[in-house]
């Protein structure tokens, strides 16, 4: 059996293939000065090219996938998967036992360089951990601010909005038209019509936090990280159970992302306008003056009058936009 340094790299390309093994191209492998397989790959693109003889001639098949073989004099031959396996090795049970193994051989050696370069970086990512933990503590703190600071209705309603995606809030004027129905008598028409008060921006998963799972999610990942033995060379189980937890790397960057995005919606939510269209989610004067109060308390904005004079305001506008004979807030 071969041995490997832990340093085994993917060989991705033609170019890199050059840089581990001096390709003798111009030689042609056959049966009879084959010697062993040294290595395997898997090109990105098809440009390896067989030097199998098949026929009287190299088979040239452009390819991906294929080993890198030693002659017996020396001299270093590339061939396609399928002649290696196909050709080469057909009816030679030990030709293709050797294929099957060096394929093996490489694949455990690169997982194992996998793991431990990433694992070289442990510290690194213990660190990063903290300082998301940190990211999500500073949103925890900002969203309870915010939740804390207005009615609870309208925190598990604009949750509820979130939800389900209902951002749109939506009031309704009367307009009453009377005339005569062309007999002189007189008749008089109501309608309702629609009238948008705004569409709520930054709502999100931060409206609730009990529904925060990153905190448990990241102490999860610390302690595996943890567990994984520190020593030079891990077992097998080791190495699988290494390869799991380093998967869990990726839903870092997750994390991240997500938590900025939170702390963005937060900020957009907190503007004065947005928060004013709350407002208009319900229809109870008392609860929309009792927002009016919290909302401008929350963006340090001081308020001219009193609340429900605000909440008069808003209301008057609409009508004297539409001159509109009555109001309601939509179903
Ligand atoms: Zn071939």
């Amino acid at each position: 059996m071969r041995s490997f340094e832990s340093n085994i790299s993917e060989i991705r390309s033609l170019g890199e293939l050059a840089t581990l093994f001096e390709i003798a191209s111009d030689e042609i492998l056959t049966k009879n000065n084959y010697l062993r397989p040294v290595r395997s790959y898997e090109l990105i693109k098809a440009d390896a090219r067989c030097q199998y003889l098949k026929g009287n001639k190299n088979c040239g098949q452009s390819h991906q996938h294929g080993y890198v073989v030693e002659t017996l004099d020396g001299k270093q031959v590339l061939i396609g998967h399928c002649c290696a396996h196909k050709h080469l090795g057909l009816d030679d049970e030990k030709i293709k036992n050797e294929f099957q193994q060096v394929s093996a051989a490489d694949r455990e050696a690169l997982r194992r360089a996998k793991v431990e370069q990433l694992l070289a970086q442990k510290d690194e990512f213990t660190q990063e951990v903290k300082l998301i933990l940190s990211d999500v503590r500073n949103l925890r703190d900002s969203a309870f601010k915010v939740t804390e600071a207005l009615p609870r209705q309208l925190v598990s309603a604009l949750h509820e909005r979130w939800k389900r995606n209902a951002l749109k809030v939506m009031w309704e004027y009367l307009v009453v038209r009377t005339g005569d129905d062309g007999t002189g008598k007189k008749i008089k028409e109501n309608s309702w019509y629609p009238h948008d008060c705004g569409t709520l921006k930054g709502l999100g998963p931060w409206l609730s936090i009990e529904d925060e799972h990153f905190t448990s999610q990241l102490y999860s990942f610390l302690h595996a990280l943890q567990k994984i033995p520190e020593k030079k060379k891990l077992n097998k189980e080791e190495l699988a159970y290494a390869e799991v937890v380093l998967n869990d790397l990726a839903s870092l960057k997750v994390i991240k992302r997500e938590v900025n995005a939170q702390n963005e919606a937060i900020s957009e939510f907190k503007k004065l306008p947005n928060m004013l269209i709350t407002v208009q989610m319900f229809g109870n004067r008392l609860l929309r003056a009792e927002i009016v109060e919290k909302i401008y308390l929350l963006a340090g904005e001081s308020l001219a009058m009193a609340p429900n004079r605000v909440v008069d305001a808003i209301d008057q506008s609409i009508r004297q936009r539409y001159s509109a004979s009555g109001l309601r807030i939509a179903a």
